[in-house]
């Protein structure tokens, strides 16, 4: 059947089908084997039109009575069929080539498909598939598969590739019995059958997944990822790692004696996982979640204090400068006193400064450094680093996760005599890791992409928080909103307002909000117009203004004088993100709120509610709002539960999405779906581990299948 345009043909893409096909990853027998169809059209049999109902996509086949082009209400080819029994069917195409006029001769037998529409002057099929066929013409013997596609890329040729793919793709069982769940065809069968289904297959069976093929497909790809996960897992334990065993009467004791409060639970839980994995002598993973303002910085703090006083170094990464200020700020306030030294290193020290903080590094003298992802660069050297502590984990990109890892496996050569007594005998050590977070990982995800890290959970706030409430609130209603401020702010408190953007098209230099969907940039509101909009509508009242385009210091004296009550309200973008602690502040407003994620909205909240104060979070939106944009906020209105957050982002956006898989050009599951699959999940985890130990050139065999080039991702 001839592919029919729907359009006017698009100017040929001048790399034509073998280039759409690379730029599509469907370079190899195996890349094309797992394309799956999208859905599948029935060209198997034929429905008498007397039988049919319009509204069905259906196939039939009748000979053209006569075709002309019209030229009302527009130029249009209409050609005028009857079938079999004598039943009447028209054709229409408002576009159509020659090519059409040629085939639709009068008496010429016709196969055409599509939806039939029951029109006034009786059936009808706007722009169907069809083909000039003989009365013997045989139909399909299978349902024919219709594949994810690109521009440039028909369905004709990209079906002739995926067949020849499945041809020569390498399908040999390589799992040994018994993994495979009973009752799943072998590999080859189900792609077999997935891309040529028999004609009397049911559709919803493949259309809902739940067809044995597709749960084979769906746990081999499963398996694939708890094995690579394993086998990490494996080598990292066969890693070394400096053994920081606790002192009683240590840095540790003496930080939780100076401490002006009292660890909750579960930070005391937390704090006793990671001093247990830290005294093991092998390199921790741990990722340490824990909602926004459940205390995870004093946590890490008490981790450093083990590894400091265990003659280790220290380092903490964050992703913003602020936020790495603030660390910096409290942990000199807790540890100093104590004798402890601590560096400091972000991108804008440069200089003499830079030198001598490189320089105690290097020494060891600064057992803790503290910075942004500055502290990973090449000329960063440590004496010996013991723990390195990530904060905001999520927020680095791919690329600088990659980049700390290999930091922390590889210590540069020359490094070597400067390591620990220890490290010069043995082999290498490892410095264990902690990675932070306030957006938690739903445990199928965990169990999927971090199956290679311990996790650890503050579930329960310090005391003394008051829940925050949320209001959805339209943009046109910004008067009462600023009315109310003026409220807030004569009862002496705090107000924070974020924008999304600085200037029109800027880039904030923070991690920017969405890009404007269907509105120009230019007409956002942005933080300096704000900014003047609020300082006129409220005199008397002090209000700040932050953004990324202001130098760390000039930053950091607007935060301090915001801390100090000096700004009652403070414009900021999205610097203020993570991690900034101002107790009093108990009104947080969040402009054009539809733009943010729901995992940034859910952080900007976290800035009020800090303090006993009972607290708002406004989100101001404007419309019209996209269904997801819609769902977020509804989110975020109903719930201030992190973990509830986390999930319902990754319903509205799936899995790949919700790690950044974007980022990396691979979705991370092709096939499973973590909610639905769970069971197979099960039974995946289940057989990874006994598949390495006893059949390992299997489990080689089957992830270098499913992930040879995702490994390094895998790891990140
Ligand atoms: P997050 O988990 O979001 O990083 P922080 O570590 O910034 O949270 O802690 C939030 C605030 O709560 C800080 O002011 C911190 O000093 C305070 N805090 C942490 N633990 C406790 C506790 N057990 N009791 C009272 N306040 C605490
Ligand atoms: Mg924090």
């Amino acid at each position: 059947m001839p592919p029919t345009p729907t359009k006017p043909a698009a100017p040929a893409a001048k790399s034509g089908p073998a280039r759409a096909l690379e730029s599509l990853g469907l370079t190899s027998p195996i890349a094309l084997a797992l394309h799956l169809p999208l859905r599948y059209e029935d060209e198997t049999r034929l429905t008498p039109l007397a039988d049919a109902r319009p509204g069905d996509t259906l196939q039939v086949e009748a000979i053209v009575q006569e075709a002309h082009v019209e030229f009302r209400p527009r130029r249009q080819l209409v050609a005028r069929l009857v079938d079999a029994d004598g039943e009447p069917l028209v054709l229409r195409f408002v576009n159509f080539y020659p090519s059409h006029q040629k085939t639709l001769q009068p008496g010429q037998r016709i196969r055409a498909r599509g939806e039939l529409r029951g029109g006034f002057f009786g059936r009808e099929m706007v722009h169907p598939q069809f083909k000039a066929v003989q009365p013997d013409t045989p139909l399909a013997a299978e349902l024919t598969p219709v594949y994810p596609s690109s521009a440039g890329l028909p369905q004709a040729y990209l079906r002739k590739a995926v067949a020849s793919g499945l041809q020569r793709a390498d399908l040999r069982e390589v799992l040994p019995a018994g993994v495979v769940p009973a009752g799943l065809p072998p590999l080859r069968e189900a792609l077999q059958f997935l891309h040529h289904p028999p004609p009397q297959t049911a559709l919803a069976t493949l259309e809902d997944h739940s067809h044995p093929a597709w749960q084979r497909l769906k746990f081999e790809e499963l398996l694939a990822q708890q094995v690579a996960q394993a086998q990490s897992r494996r080598e990292r334990a066969l890693l070394s790692a400096p053994v920081l065993a606790m002192r009683p009467d240590g840095l540790h004791a003496k930080l939780m004696a100076t401490l002006p409060f009292r660890l909750t639970g579960a930070q005391a839980r937390v704090s006793r996982e990671i001093a247990a994995d830290l005294a093991l002598g092998r390199p921790m993973h741990r990722l340490l979640q824990g909602d926004v303002g459940a205390g995870k910085t004093v946590v890490a703090a008490l981790a450093a204090a083990v590894a400091m006083d265990a003659g280790w170094q220290c380092a903490l990464m964050a992703p913003t400068e602020i936020l790495a200020e603030q660390h910096f700020a409290k942990l000199v306030q807790w540890l100093e006193p104590l004798g402890v030294r601590v560096a400091w290193l972000t991108g804008s020290k440069r200089g003499k400064a830079r030198e001598q903080a490189l320089a105690a590094v290097a020494s060891g003298q600064a057992a803790l450094v503290v910075g942004t992802h500055a502290v990973i660069q090449h000329d960063v050297q440590f004496a010996r680093l013991g723990l390195a502590v990530v904060d905001e984990q999520h927020r680095f990109g791919v690329a600088q996760r990659l980049a700390l890892r290999r930091k922390l496996q590889a210590p540069p050569e020359e490094d070597a005599a400067a390591q620990a007594p220890a490290a010069r005998e043995g082999p290498a050590l490892e410095p264990h890791l902690l990675m932070m977070t306030a957006t938690p990982i739903p445990r199928t995800l965990a169990m999927t992409y971090f199956a290679d890290l311990e996790v650890s959970t503050i579930d329960e706030l310090p005391p003394g928080r008051t829940p925050i409430v949320t209001k959805l609130i339209a943009d046109n209603r910004r008067d009462e909103l600023i009315a109310r401020i003026r409220d807030e702010v004569a009862q002496g408190k705090q107000v924070y307002w974020v924008c999304p953007l600085i200037e029109a098209a800027e880039e904030t230099g923070e991690a920017p909000a969405k890009p404007a969907r269907g509105k120009p940039l230019a007409e956002l509101r942005n933080a300096t117009e704000t900014h003047a909009q609020l300082s006129q509508a409220l005199p008397g009242v002090e209000v700040g203004l932050i953004h990324g385009r202001l130098k760390p210091a000039e930053k950091a004296a607007v935060m301090a004088r915001f801390k100090a009550g000096e700004l009652s309200v403070l414009v900021a973008t999205t610097v203020i993100e993570v991690g900034v602690d101002v107790p009093n502040a108990s009104l947080m407003v969040v402009e054009h709120a539809e733009r943010f994620g729901l995992a940034q909205l859910h952080q900007l909240r976290g800035r009020v509610g800090r303090g006993e104060v009972a607290s708002v979070c406004v989100l101001l939106y404007s419309t019209p709002l996209s269904d997801t944009g819609k769902q977020r906020l509804r989110a975020m209105a109903e719930t201030t539960d992190g973990f509830e957050i986390a999930r319902r982002d990754l319903e509205i956006r799936g899995p790949g999405e919700f790690m950044g898989a974007r980022q990396s050009g691979d979705a991370l599951l092709r096939f499973a779906d973590l909610d639905e699959d769970a069971p197979l999940l099960t039974q995946a985890r289940r057989h990874a581990t006994a598949l390495l130990d006893r059949h390992p050139q299997a489990a080689h065999a089957h992830v270098t299948r499913w992930l040879g080039h995702q490994m390094d991702y895998l790891k990140a």
